[in-house]
């Protein structure tokens, strides 16, 4: 059986003995509950995700700088940056406005009882000049032991910019570093086989806990975000990508299969970058001096997914509160969402924070979260899913534009 099929498997089983205990309220079953539940399952589980974590600042700590240091001297390293920087934009903002005319042509949330609202409190959202001010480290240490993705990229690319320029003299350093490049490839290779274990735990002991009662009257809003994230998966990414690269969408789709299913049992972009990397690389063939920048940089500031849910949430919030938004309020969510998915690292739940920005930014109530909470953890899965197939896509559309693919792929 292949690693991929045992994957896929991990998760059904996942699925089913999850459900199955919910169902029956097996999860209150006090034996069940502390030795499956929150034993076994969490305790593989939360090891799964702390392992892959593990890979990721030494990861792009070393791809990064050897990758910009390997870069040929007349390649425009800031062009490359320029041109990802540019999709990844353009592509969040394409997904918060599919969100928000789906919604507004839906109109969710309507006529919503709003006496039965739980208090929620809203999480304080940065100001933008300190999300910009803190994209620059004082401390490269401090950065990695804090996980702070984008200072580290900054150290990174710096650091790479000045081992190319002395590469003459440091020949030894830049091979060293790529050697530990590959070792820590190699560490993600053997992690990815204990995949079908880890994504088993994990799917089983979350939906052990979240059953589908929760749905209730947020039925319409969660089927809606479902519908945009597939349309934005299915119909979006493949139409860029074939447009700008012509490579054919579903073989494409088919090596993002195991990568979808890491993001979505992990939920986080974050703890799924060293699987993305290997993807995208390794099976889609990515030059990984292109692929080095551009996944850990679409895991931090690329979240496609997130931006779809805010969309939609947004009409739905507005909707239940009865308040009206102008059109320039909508622009102003679009351009609210975009720029708010620059300073947030992609890691479970952080959409609701970035949601909490964008509603203050327009008036509408942060409270208005709690109507949307119950559904959220298993929308938030979904929508990583879009997450790192956004980043895949953008990784390849550039490295087409660079000619920049391995030629065996
Ligand atoms: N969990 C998402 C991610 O890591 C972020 C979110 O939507 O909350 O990409």
């Amino acid at each position: 059986m292949s690693l991929t099929l045992k994957i896929i498997l991990g998760m059904i089983l996942g699925f089913i003995t999850g459900s199955v205990i919910n169902f029956f309220s097996l999860n209150n079953n006090f034996y069940i509950n502390t030795y499956f539940i929150e034993g076994i399952f969490e305790i593989i589980g939360s090891i799964f995700i702390s392992s892959l974590k593990l890979m990721v600042v030494p990861l792009v700590f070393f791809s990064l700088s050897t990758g910009v240091a390997s870069f040929d001297k007349e390649k425009k390293i800031s062009l490359i940056a320029f041109k990802t920087l540019l999709l990844y934009l353009f592509t969040t903002a394409l997904a918060i406005s599919l969100g928000l005319i789906i919604a507004i042509f839906v109109s969710p949330g309507s006529g919503l009882d709003l006496v039965t609202l739980t208090q929620f409190n809203a999480p304080e959202a940065p100001s933008l000049k300190s999300v910009i001010i803190d994209i620059f480290p004082t401390n490269p240490v401090q950065a990695m032991a804090e996980g702070k993705m984008l200072q580290i990229i900054v150290f990174s690319i710096f650091f790479g910019i000045a081992l190319r320029l002395t590469k003459d003299i440091n020949k030894n350093l830049f091979e060293i570093m790529t050697n530990i490049t590959n070792v820590i490839m190699k560490m993600v290779f053997i992690l990815i086989n204990f995949a079908p274990i880890g994504v088993f735990c994990l799917l089983a002991s979350l939906f052990a806990i979240q059953g589908f009662d929760v749905l209730g009257n947020l039925a319409e809003y969660f089927f809606l975000v479902i519908f945009v994230l597939l349309i934005h998966g299915l119909v979006v990414y493949p139409s860029l990508l074939y447009f700008f690269t012509r490579i054919n969408p579903y073989w494409f789709f088919g090596k993002l299969r195991p990568l979808m299913i890491f993001a979505f049992s992990t939920s986080s972009s974050n703890a799924t970058m060293p699987v993305t990397l290997k993807t995208v690389t390794e099976d889609i063939g990515v030059d990984k001096k292109i692929a080095s920048f551009t996944i850990p940089l679409g895991a931090t500031i690329n979240m496609d997914g997130t931006a779809i849910m805010q969309g939609v949430a947004t009409v739905f919030i507005a909707n239940a509160y009865n308040i009206d938004l102008s059109t320039l309020d909508y622009l102003m969510v679009i351009l609210t969402a975009t720029l708010a998915s620059i300073g947030t690292a992609g890691v479970p739940g952080v959409g609701l924070i970035m949601l909490a920005m964008v509603l203050s930014q327009v008036g509408l109530p942060t409270e208005g979260i709690a109507l949307i909470l119950g559904v959220d953890r298993i929308l938030d899965m979904l929508r990583t899913v879009v997450n790192v197939t956004g980043d895949s896509t953008v990784s390849t559309i550039v490295a087409s534009s660079e000619k920049a693919f391995n030629n065996n792929k």
